[in-house]
Protein backbone atom coordinates (compact mmCIF):
# COMPACT_ATOMS: atom_id res chain seq x y z
CA UNK A 1 0.00 0.00 0.00
CA UNK A 2 1.21 3.38 -0.89
CA UNK A 3 0.43 7.19 0.27
CA UNK A 4 -2.88 8.70 -0.13
CA UNK A 5 -2.86 12.61 0.74
CA UNK A 6 -6.07 14.02 1.26
CA UNK A 7 -5.78 18.18 0.09
CA UNK A 8 -7.70 21.26 0.81
CA UNK A 9 -10.39 20.05 3.65
CA UNK A 10 -11.89 21.19 6.58
CA UNK A 11 -10.61 19.03 8.77
CA UNK A 12 -13.10 17.55 11.77
CA UNK A 13 -11.65 15.58 14.41
CA UNK A 14 -13.26 15.57 17.73
CA UNK A 15 -10.11 13.25 19.47
CA UNK A 16 -8.39 16.48 19.02
CA UNK A 17 -11.24 19.44 19.16
CA UNK A 18 -9.28 19.94 15.58
CA UNK A 19 -11.62 22.17 12.93
CA UNK A 20 -9.15 23.69 10.48
CA UNK A 21 -8.48 23.89 6.72
CA UNK A 22 -5.61 21.47 5.73
CA UNK A 23 -4.34 17.99 4.54
CA UNK A 24 -4.64 14.16 5.45
CA UNK A 25 -1.46 12.05 4.91
CA UNK A 26 -2.11 8.25 4.72
CA UNK A 27 1.02 5.74 4.13
CA UNK A 28 0.55 2.23 4.58
CA UNK A 29 -2.80 2.02 5.97
CA UNK A 30 -2.10 4.55 8.91
CA UNK A 31 -2.84 7.86 9.63
CA UNK A 32 0.52 9.83 9.28
CA UNK A 33 -0.64 13.66 9.71
CA UNK A 34 -2.48 16.80 9.71
CA UNK A 35 -1.50 19.98 8.39
CA UNK A 36 -1.04 22.30 5.73
CA UNK A 37 0.83 21.87 2.68
CA UNK A 38 1.62 18.65 3.09
CA UNK A 39 4.23 17.58 0.49
CA UNK A 40 2.39 14.99 -2.35
CA UNK A 41 5.65 13.43 -2.92
CA UNK A 42 5.10 10.08 -4.47
CA UNK A 43 1.54 10.19 -2.93
CA UNK A 44 -1.43 9.78 -4.99
CA UNK A 45 -3.73 12.66 -4.29
CA UNK A 46 -7.74 13.11 -3.91
CA UNK A 47 -8.54 16.67 -3.53
CA UNK A 48 -11.48 17.66 -1.16
CA UNK A 49 -12.01 21.62 -1.60
CA UNK A 50 -15.24 22.00 -0.28
CA UNK A 51 -15.23 18.94 1.77
CA UNK A 52 -14.98 17.87 5.62
CA UNK A 53 -12.05 15.11 6.03
CA UNK A 54 -13.62 13.51 9.29
CA UNK A 55 -12.80 10.34 11.03
CA UNK A 56 -14.80 6.92 9.64
CA UNK A 57 -18.72 7.07 11.70
CA UNK A 58 -18.92 4.28 13.97
CA UNK A 59 -22.93 2.50 13.63
CA UNK A 60 -23.26 0.92 17.19
CA UNK A 61 -26.77 -0.32 16.44
CA UNK A 62 -27.57 -2.13 13.25
CA UNK A 63 -29.17 -5.22 11.46
CA UNK A 64 -27.09 -6.91 9.18
CA UNK A 65 -29.39 -10.59 8.93
CA UNK A 66 -26.42 -12.83 8.23
CA UNK A 67 -26.60 -15.40 8.98
CA UNK A 68 -30.18 -16.62 8.05
CA UNK A 69 -32.06 -13.53 6.04
CA UNK A 70 -29.54 -13.02 3.52
CA UNK A 71 -32.58 -12.01 1.59
CA UNK A 72 -33.12 -8.49 3.90
CA UNK A 73 -29.40 -8.09 3.56
CA UNK A 74 -26.04 -10.11 4.35
CA UNK A 75 -22.62 -9.09 5.07
CA UNK A 76 -21.55 -7.87 1.71
CA UNK A 77 -24.51 -5.61 1.13
CA UNK A 78 -24.63 -4.37 4.56
CA UNK A 79 -20.38 -3.42 4.71
CA UNK A 80 -21.44 -1.74 1.15
CA UNK A 81 -24.08 0.51 2.17
CA UNK A 82 -22.12 1.09 5.43
CA UNK A 83 -19.39 2.71 3.30
CA UNK A 84 -21.50 4.21 0.98
CA UNK A 85 -23.12 6.21 4.04
CA UNK A 86 -19.66 7.07 5.29
CA UNK A 87 -19.17 4.29 8.51
CA UNK A 88 -16.51 2.62 8.23
CA UNK A 89 -17.20 0.18 11.13
CA UNK A 90 -20.62 -1.48 12.06
CA UNK A 91 -21.66 -3.48 15.36
CA UNK A 92 -24.40 -5.90 13.88
CA UNK A 93 -27.25 -7.13 16.52
CA UNK A 94 -27.35 -10.85 17.87
CA UNK A 95 -31.17 -11.26 16.12
CA UNK A 96 -29.66 -13.33 12.99
CA UNK A 97 -30.70 -17.39 12.59
CA UNK A 98 -28.98 -18.64 14.36
CA UNK A 99 -28.89 -15.97 16.78
CA UNK A 100 -25.57 -14.68 17.97
CA UNK A 101 -25.43 -16.47 21.09
CA UNK A 102 -22.50 -19.26 20.62
CA UNK A 103 -18.99 -17.96 20.16
CA UNK A 104 -19.08 -20.23 16.55
CA UNK A 105 -21.87 -17.80 15.26
CA UNK A 106 -19.64 -14.75 16.58
CA UNK A 107 -16.72 -16.16 14.57
CA UNK A 108 -18.55 -17.17 11.63
CA UNK A 109 -20.02 -13.42 11.27
CA UNK A 110 -16.39 -12.31 11.55
CA UNK A 111 -14.84 -14.82 8.99
CA UNK A 112 -17.74 -13.95 6.58
CA UNK A 113 -17.53 -10.07 7.30
CA UNK A 114 -13.40 -10.37 6.88
CA UNK A 115 -14.12 -11.75 3.63
CA UNK A 116 -16.71 -10.25 2.05
CA UNK A 117 -17.37 -6.73 4.02
CA UNK A 118 -15.79 -3.19 3.23
CA UNK A 119 -16.85 -2.06 6.83
CA UNK A 120 -15.50 -3.57 9.60
CA UNK A 121 -17.80 -5.18 11.25
CA UNK A 122 -18.14 -5.79 15.27
CA UNK A 123 -20.47 -8.50 16.23
CA UNK A 124 -22.88 -7.65 19.24
CA UNK A 125 -23.93 -11.17 21.28
CA UNK A 126 -27.01 -12.24 22.81
CA UNK A 127 -27.19 -11.49 26.24
CA UNK A 128 -29.91 -14.75 26.76
CA UNK A 129 -29.63 -17.47 24.79
CA UNK A 130 -32.02 -17.71 21.48
CA UNK A 131 -32.29 -13.86 22.25
CA UNK A 132 -35.54 -15.27 25.50
CA UNK A 133 -34.44 -13.74 28.10
CA UNK A 134 -34.19 -17.27 30.43
CA UNK A 135 -31.07 -18.18 30.42
CA UNK A 136 -27.91 -16.31 30.11
CA UNK A 137 -25.29 -16.83 26.98
CA UNK A 138 -21.16 -17.49 28.12
CA UNK A 139 -20.56 -14.10 28.14
CA UNK A 140 -16.66 -14.36 28.55
CA UNK A 141 -16.52 -17.04 25.96
CA UNK A 142 -18.29 -15.02 23.39
CA UNK A 143 -16.46 -11.62 24.70
CA UNK A 144 -12.99 -13.50 23.90
CA UNK A 145 -14.31 -14.46 20.51
CA UNK A 146 -15.08 -10.92 19.59
CA UNK A 147 -18.52 -9.63 21.00
CA UNK A 148 -17.87 -6.00 21.46
CA UNK A 149 -21.62 -6.00 23.11
CA UNK A 150 -24.44 -7.71 24.87
CA UNK A 151 -27.81 -7.30 23.80
CA UNK A 152 -31.65 -8.96 22.91
CA UNK A 153 -32.28 -5.90 20.67
CA UNK A 154 -35.65 -6.38 19.43
CA UNK A 155 -36.84 -7.26 22.96
CA UNK A 156 -36.39 -6.73 26.37
CA UNK A 157 -34.76 -9.34 29.25
CA UNK A 158 -38.40 -8.96 31.20
CA UNK A 159 -37.05 -11.44 34.29
CA UNK A 160 -35.47 -8.84 36.24
CA UNK A 161 -33.13 -11.43 38.11
CA UNK A 162 -31.99 -12.38 34.99
CA UNK A 163 -31.13 -9.14 33.75
CA UNK A 164 -29.65 -8.16 36.88
CA UNK A 165 -27.69 -11.54 36.05
CA UNK A 166 -26.93 -10.58 33.37
CA UNK A 167 -25.21 -7.09 34.21
CA UNK A 168 -23.62 -8.19 36.95
CA UNK A 169 -21.30 -10.81 34.43
CA UNK A 170 -21.23 -8.06 32.24
CA UNK A 171 -19.39 -6.18 34.71
CA UNK A 172 -16.14 -9.33 34.34
CA UNK A 173 -16.20 -8.78 30.42
CA UNK A 174 -15.60 -4.69 30.69
CA UNK A 175 -18.22 -4.56 27.69
CA UNK A 176 -21.88 -3.17 27.67
CA UNK A 177 -24.98 -4.34 27.90
CA UNK A 178 -27.17 -2.27 25.56
CA UNK A 179 -30.64 -2.58 26.21
CA UNK A 180 -33.96 -2.08 24.41
CA UNK A 181 -36.13 -0.81 26.36
CA UNK A 182 -39.82 -1.49 25.82
CA UNK A 183 -41.89 -3.34 28.67
CA UNK A 184 -43.58 -5.70 26.65
CA UNK A 185 -47.30 -6.39 28.71
CA UNK A 186 -47.05 -2.46 28.53
CA UNK A 187 -46.55 -2.17 24.84
CA UNK A 188 -49.22 -4.92 23.94
CA UNK A 189 -50.23 -4.70 20.45
CA UNK A 190 -48.79 -1.07 20.37
CA UNK A 191 -47.80 -0.23 16.45
CA UNK A 192 -47.22 3.59 16.99
CA UNK A 193 -46.87 5.96 19.39
CA UNK A 194 -49.99 5.89 22.18
CA UNK A 195 -51.87 9.70 21.33
CA UNK A 196 -53.73 11.87 18.75
CA UNK A 197 -52.45 10.00 16.13
CA UNK A 198 -52.85 6.76 17.19
CA UNK A 199 -56.53 7.57 18.12
CA UNK A 200 -57.17 9.08 14.63
CA UNK A 201 -55.61 5.83 12.54
CA UNK A 202 -57.42 3.61 14.91
CA UNK A 203 -54.08 2.14 15.39
CA UNK A 204 -53.55 0.45 18.39
CA UNK A 205 -51.29 2.77 20.57
CA UNK A 206 -47.64 1.83 22.18
CA UNK A 207 -47.06 4.26 25.49
CA UNK A 208 -43.99 6.40 26.22
CA UNK A 209 -44.15 4.80 29.78
CA UNK A 210 -43.24 1.31 28.32
CA UNK A 211 -39.86 2.43 27.10
CA UNK A 212 -39.65 4.96 30.52
CA UNK A 213 -40.55 2.03 33.06
CA UNK A 214 -37.95 -0.66 31.54
CA UNK A 215 -35.28 2.79 31.48
CA UNK A 216 -36.12 2.92 34.85
CA UNK A 217 -35.34 -0.41 36.00
CA UNK A 218 -32.41 -0.96 34.24
CA UNK A 219 -30.86 2.45 36.01
CA UNK A 220 -31.70 1.17 39.30
CA UNK A 221 -29.87 -2.92 37.82
CA UNK A 222 -27.07 -0.62 36.95
CA UNK A 223 -26.36 0.87 40.08
CA UNK A 224 -26.67 -2.73 41.70
CA UNK A 225 -24.58 -4.15 39.37
CA UNK A 226 -22.12 -1.26 38.92
CA UNK A 227 -22.33 -2.28 35.19
CA UNK A 228 -21.68 -0.16 31.84
CA UNK A 229 -25.33 0.08 30.67
CA UNK A 230 -25.90 1.68 27.34
CA UNK A 231 -29.87 2.07 25.90
CA UNK A 232 -30.59 1.65 22.35
CA UNK A 233 -32.80 3.83 20.33
CA UNK A 234 -34.64 6.45 22.84
CA UNK A 235 -37.76 7.73 21.77
CA UNK A 236 -39.23 9.42 24.66
CA UNK A 237 -38.73 12.96 26.46
CA UNK A 238 -39.35 10.97 29.83
CA UNK A 239 -36.48 8.66 29.08
CA UNK A 240 -33.77 11.63 28.48
CA UNK A 241 -34.85 12.95 32.32
CA UNK A 242 -34.14 9.72 33.37
CA UNK A 243 -30.82 8.97 31.77
CA UNK A 244 -29.87 12.48 33.13
CA UNK A 245 -30.37 11.57 36.89
CA UNK A 246 -28.50 8.30 36.67
CA UNK A 247 -25.56 10.08 34.78
CA UNK A 248 -25.42 13.05 37.29
CA UNK A 249 -25.48 10.49 39.86
CA UNK A 250 -22.41 8.86 38.65
CA UNK A 251 -24.05 5.52 37.07
CA UNK A 252 -22.04 4.52 33.69
CA UNK A 253 -25.21 5.30 31.70
CA UNK A 254 -24.90 5.89 28.51
CA UNK A 255 -27.35 6.33 25.34
CA UNK A 256 -28.16 6.26 21.23
CA UNK A 257 -30.20 7.83 19.59
CA UNK A 258 -31.21 7.26 15.52
CA UNK A 259 -31.83 9.48 12.85
CA UNK A 260 -35.55 8.81 12.29
CA UNK A 261 -36.13 9.55 16.13
CA UNK A 262 -34.30 13.29 16.08
CA UNK A 263 -36.43 14.20 13.00
CA UNK A 264 -40.05 12.46 12.56
CA UNK A 265 -42.95 12.79 14.22
CA UNK A 266 -46.21 9.99 14.57
CA UNK A 267 -47.33 12.41 12.33
CA UNK A 268 -45.29 10.86 9.39
CA UNK A 269 -47.61 7.98 9.38
CA UNK A 270 -50.86 9.94 8.78
CA UNK A 271 -50.38 7.94 5.67
CA UNK A 272 -50.11 4.54 6.72
CA UNK A 273 -46.55 4.19 5.28
CA UNK A 274 -45.39 1.12 7.14
CA UNK A 275 -41.98 2.27 6.50
CA UNK A 276 -42.82 4.73 9.37
CA UNK A 277 -43.24 1.55 11.99
CA UNK A 278 -39.94 1.73 13.59
CA UNK A 279 -39.60 0.27 17.34
CA UNK A 280 -39.88 2.12 19.47
CA UNK A 281 -42.01 4.09 17.66
CA UNK A 282 -41.93 7.27 16.35
CA UNK A 283 -42.97 10.05 18.89
CA UNK A 284 -43.95 14.04 19.08
CA UNK A 285 -42.65 16.73 18.34
CA UNK A 286 -41.66 17.63 22.02
CA UNK A 287 -40.67 14.04 22.09
CA UNK A 288 -38.14 14.73 18.91
CA UNK A 289 -37.65 18.71 20.66
CA UNK A 290 -36.03 17.34 23.95
CA UNK A 291 -33.95 14.35 22.07
CA UNK A 292 -31.98 17.42 20.35
CA UNK A 293 -31.18 18.87 22.69
CA UNK A 294 -29.95 15.94 25.17
CA UNK A 295 -27.94 14.64 22.15
CA UNK A 296 -26.50 18.26 21.89
CA UNK A 297 -25.79 18.57 25.73
CA UNK A 298 -24.13 15.30 25.59
CA UNK A 299 -26.92 13.53 27.39
CA UNK A 300 -27.28 10.85 24.60
CA UNK A 301 -23.95 9.77 23.41
CA UNK A 302 -24.44 8.51 19.91
CA UNK A 303 -26.53 8.51 17.02
CA UNK A 304 -26.88 5.07 15.91
CA UNK A 305 -28.57 4.03 13.01
CA UNK A 306 -30.80 0.96 13.80
CA UNK A 307 -30.57 -0.24 10.00
CA UNK A 308 -33.41 -2.86 9.51
CA UNK A 309 -33.71 -4.19 6.47
CA UNK A 310 -36.89 -5.59 5.61
CA UNK A 311 -38.03 -6.90 2.06
CA UNK A 312 -40.77 -5.25 0.44
CA UNK A 313 -42.87 -7.84 0.54
CA UNK A 314 -42.93 -7.95 4.19
CA UNK A 315 -43.79 -4.02 4.23
CA UNK A 316 -46.81 -4.67 1.45
CA UNK A 317 -48.85 -5.22 4.49
CA UNK A 318 -51.70 -4.31 6.30
CA UNK A 319 -49.83 -1.91 9.09
CA UNK A 320 -50.27 -3.78 12.39
CA UNK A 321 -48.71 -6.32 10.20
CA UNK A 322 -45.48 -4.96 9.04
CA UNK A 323 -42.18 -5.69 10.75
CA UNK A 324 -41.01 -2.78 12.29
CA UNK A 325 -37.66 -1.39 11.01
CA UNK A 326 -36.26 1.00 8.62
CA UNK A 327 -32.76 1.58 6.44
CA UNK A 328 -30.63 3.37 7.87
CA UNK A 329 -26.91 3.52 7.30
CA UNK A 330 -27.28 5.50 3.65
CA UNK A 331 -29.36 8.14 4.88
CA UNK A 332 -27.82 8.97 8.28
CA UNK A 333 -25.65 11.42 7.60
CA UNK A 334 -27.97 13.46 5.26
CA UNK A 335 -30.76 13.47 7.54
CA UNK A 336 -28.68 13.76 11.08
CA UNK A 337 -27.11 16.93 9.08
CA UNK A 338 -30.24 18.36 9.62
CA UNK A 339 -29.36 18.97 13.63
CA UNK A 340 -26.15 21.35 12.18
CA UNK A 341 -27.99 23.15 9.66
CA UNK A 342 -30.79 24.20 12.51
CA UNK A 343 -27.65 25.25 14.94
CA UNK A 344 -28.13 22.44 17.46
CA UNK A 345 -24.53 20.93 16.34
CA UNK A 346 -21.38 21.73 15.48
CA UNK A 347 -20.36 20.24 12.43
CA UNK A 348 -17.64 18.96 14.98
CA UNK A 349 -20.17 17.89 17.45
CA UNK A 350 -22.13 16.08 14.75
CA UNK A 351 -19.09 13.85 13.85
CA UNK A 352 -18.27 13.22 17.80
CA UNK A 353 -21.84 11.96 18.23
CA UNK A 354 -21.25 9.77 14.88
CA UNK A 355 -18.10 8.15 15.33
CA UNK A 356 -15.34 9.44 18.40
CA UNK A 357 -18.05 9.05 20.84
CA UNK A 358 -19.12 5.34 19.61
CA UNK A 359 -15.84 4.25 19.17
CA UNK A 360 -15.10 5.14 23.48
CA UNK A 361 -17.91 3.49 23.76
CA UNK A 362 -17.71 0.01 22.75
CA UNK A 363 -14.03 0.57 23.02
CA UNK A 364 -12.56 0.66 19.18
CA UNK A 365 -9.99 2.26 17.84
CA UNK A 366 -10.92 4.60 15.83
CA UNK A 367 -13.25 7.99 15.67
CA UNK A 368 -10.34 9.62 15.55
CA UNK A 369 -7.42 11.32 12.51
CA UNK A 370 -4.86 11.65 15.28
CA UNK A 371 -1.27 10.28 13.84
CA UNK A 372 -1.00 6.45 13.62
CA UNK A 373 -4.38 6.04 14.13
CA UNK A 374 -6.44 3.41 11.25
CA UNK A 375 -6.80 5.68 7.93
CA UNK A 376 -9.99 5.27 8.09
CA UNK A 377 -11.46 8.18 7.03
CA UNK A 378 -14.59 10.04 5.26
CA UNK A 379 -15.48 12.88 2.71
CA UNK A 380 -18.29 14.64 3.18
CA UNK A 381 -19.84 17.35 1.36
CA UNK A 382 -22.59 18.71 3.43
CA UNK A 383 -24.24 21.36 0.87
CA UNK A 384 -24.48 18.46 -1.86
CA UNK A 385 -28.13 18.13 -2.50
CA UNK A 386 -29.48 14.59 -4.06
CA UNK A 387 -32.37 12.44 -3.74
CA UNK A 388 -32.34 8.99 -1.77
CA UNK A 389 -33.32 6.28 -4.29
CA UNK A 390 -33.38 2.85 -2.71
CA UNK A 391 -32.91 1.28 -6.29
CA UNK A 392 -30.04 2.53 -6.56
CA UNK A 393 -28.29 2.15 -2.67
CA UNK A 394 -26.11 -0.83 -1.59
CA UNK A 395 -28.41 -2.21 0.67
CA UNK A 396 -31.06 -5.30 -0.69
CA UNK A 397 -33.85 -4.10 1.21
CA UNK A 398 -35.71 -0.16 0.15
CA UNK A 399 -37.45 0.11 3.43
CA UNK A 400 -36.94 3.90 3.69
CA UNK A 401 -39.52 6.75 4.24
CA UNK A 402 -37.55 9.11 2.52
CA UNK A 403 -37.35 7.39 -0.48
CA UNK A 404 -37.37 9.80 -3.21
CA UNK A 405 -36.77 12.79 -0.91
CA UNK A 406 -33.91 15.19 -1.58
CA UNK A 407 -31.84 14.99 0.66
CA UNK A 408 -28.50 17.67 1.78
CA UNK A 409 -25.39 16.56 2.30
CA UNK A 410 -23.19 13.21 1.37
CA UNK A 411 -20.78 11.48 1.82
CA UNK A 412 -18.09 12.08 -1.21
CA UNK A 413 -15.21 9.24 0.00
CA UNK A 414 -14.86 6.38 2.60
CA UNK A 415 -10.99 4.96 3.24
CA UNK A 416 -10.77 2.19 5.29
CA UNK A 417 -6.99 1.01 6.46
CA UNK A 418 -5.87 3.73 3.99
CA UNK A 419 -8.04 1.83 0.94
CA UNK A 420 -10.17 4.20 -1.07
CA UNK A 421 -13.48 1.55 -0.82
CA UNK A 422 -16.09 3.80 -1.99
CA UNK A 423 -15.83 7.24 -3.95
CA UNK A 424 -19.11 9.13 -5.01
CA UNK A 425 -18.92 9.99 -9.01
CA UNK A 426 -18.65 13.89 -8.36
CA UNK A 427 -17.29 16.24 -6.52
CA UNK A 428 -13.85 14.84 -5.49
CA UNK A 429 -11.21 13.54 -8.25
CA UNK A 430 -8.61 10.94 -7.82
CA UNK A 431 -5.47 12.03 -9.68
ZN1 LIG B 1 -34.20 -2.29 19.32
Amino acid sequence: MGRLLIRNGRLLDPSQDLDARGDLLIEDGKIVGTGEGLSAESAEVLDAEGAWITPGFIDMHAHLREPGQEYKEDLTSGGTAAVAGGFTQVACMANTNPVNDDPSVTQFILDRAEKNSLAKIRPIAAATRGLEGKVMTEMLTLREAGAVAFSDDGATIMDTLVMRRVLDYSTLTDAPVIVHAEDCHLRGGGVINEGAVSTRLGLPGNPKAAEEVMIARDIRLAALTGAHLHIAHVSSGGSVELIRRARDSGLRVTAEVTPHHLTLTDEATLGFDTNTRVAPPLRTSDDVRILRAALAEGVIDAIATDHAPHATYEKEVEFTEAPPGMLGLETALAVSLELVREGLLSPLELIRRLSTNPAALLQLSGGSLVAGSDADVVLVDPELVWTYDPSQGFSKSRNSPWAGHEMTGRVLSTIVDGRLVYHHERGVLIR
